[in-house]
């Protein structure tokens, strides 16, 4: 469990995630452990923000000093509507997870730090990629793979939203009726169906063998899905590395400084070389 404030009793400091709930997130371990790292004495905390509080929570911590914020489930649509500009990349997905204070900028690094965890994959541009699940992560992962040269396979339990990602993202990913790895380098699921203890029925007898299964959850332990992509020979990923890397992204976005990838991996037990 990490500490937490309610954003009205927001300590000062120097940046926040806001989430609902916020007490799993690693982030403010992670950044500590970047911050100190670079040698800045800046401080980075959580703060729980109820839906349809975003807009004055971020002016309440702009009001106290903060210099950014990261957004986290469920709060990355409202997020973007609570910023006075956003980059064509987080105003085509609907999702800012990263803002900047007082300026109220926001940026998504979840697309751009989901292909950054890639790179150490060897997979290469043109690999077949089947993404599960339309939610709010899908739709960053989704547009990042399709404009980076991959191509898609989508497949949500409910069609309709899998139909409305592809036409409003302007994508060209197929369709699937039904979730099918077969020809696919590699699996990414942002579902978060492990978070209800069920897991997406996926045709584990149509993998490929040298595919990856990637899930963008992270916890104590594997989720089913990894689980059961291990039990069938895959290689696993779970969503640390993305983690680090869209933190990674978003202080140098704030900072403008490198930042130091191995240190976020390895605050959150990674071996440290996931990013390359
Ligand atoms: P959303 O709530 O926006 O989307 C949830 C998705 O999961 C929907 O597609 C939904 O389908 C599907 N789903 C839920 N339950 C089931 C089930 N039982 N079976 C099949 N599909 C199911 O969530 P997000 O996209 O924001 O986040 C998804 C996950 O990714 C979360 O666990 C989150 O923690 C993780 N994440 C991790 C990040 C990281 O840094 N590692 C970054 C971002 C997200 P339907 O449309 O039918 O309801």
């Amino acid at each position: 469990m990490t500490e937490f404030f309610e954003w009205r009793d927001a300590p000062r400091a120097d940046f926040a995630v806001i989430g609902d709930p916020v007490s799993h997130s690693l982030s403010p371990r992670m950044h500590a452990a970047a911050l100190q790292a670079m040698g800045l004495s800046l401080s980075y905390v959580a703060v729980r923000v109820p839906p349809g509080e975003v807009a004055p929570a971020l002016e309440h911590l702009a009001g106290l000093g903060y210099r950014g914020a990261n957004c986290t489930v469920p709060h990355k649509a409202e997020a973007l509507a609570a910023c006075r500009s956003a980059d064509p990349f987080a105003r085509r997905v609907g999702a800012v997870n990263t803002v900047r204070l007082p300026t109220l900028e926001g940026t998504n690094t979840d697309g751009p730090g989901f292909l950054d965890t890639l790179g150490p994959l060897g997979m290469p541009r043109g690999s077949r990629v089947l993404v599960l699940g339309a939610g709010g992560s899908a739709r960053a992962v989704a547009a990042a793979l399709e404009d980076a040269g991959y191509r898609l396979r989508l497949w949500n339990r409910t069609r309709e939203r899998a139909e409305a990602l592809v036409r409003e993202l302007g994508l060209s990913a197929d369709l699937s009726e039904h979730p099918d790895p077969s020809g696919c380098r590699l699996i990414v699921n942002t579902t978060s169906a492990s978070l209800h203890g069920s897991e997406v029925s996926l045709d584990w007898g149509r993998v490929e063998p040298d595919a990856v299964a990637y899930d963008l959850m992270y916890g104590e332990s594997p989720t089913p899905f990894l689980l059961r992509a291990a039990r069938s020979g895959l290689r696993t990923l779970d969503g640390r590395p993305l983690l680090a890397a869209q933190g990674a992204r978003s202080l140098e976005w704030w900072l403008g400084a490198q930042a130091p990838r191995r240190v976020l991996l390895l605050s959150l037990g990674c071996r440290g070389d996931e990013l390359g």
